[in-house]
């Protein structure tokens, strides 16, 4: 069970995209095995994703507790994607 560590982005000046999960609950969940944390507070955002569930599916992802804005961590992004 992978557990990372997202990166923090200033806030995109484009707000389509981005996902606003609500306090106590995650912008995404599903039946992979990786999850993903506020590069600030720690916090769970995203739990039991795969990286194709992830990949491409938002911009960023605001932090409900600290209110920042967070990526995916470098590494994941357009990983093994060949278009
Ligand atoms: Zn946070």
């Amino acid at each position: 069970m992978p557990q990372k560590d997202m990166r923090l982005i200033e806030r995109p000046s484009n707000p389509e995209g981005v996902l606003e999960p609500a306090a106590g609950s995650y912008a995404l969940t599903g039946d992979g095995d990786i999850t993903y944390r506020c590069g600030g507070c720690k916090s769970k955002l995203a739990q039991n994703v795969s990286h194709d569930q992830v990949c491409g599916a938002f911009t960023a992802i605001r932090c409900p507790k600290c209110g920042r804005h967070n990526e995916l961590p470098p590494e994941d992004q357009h990983h093994h994607h060949h278009h």
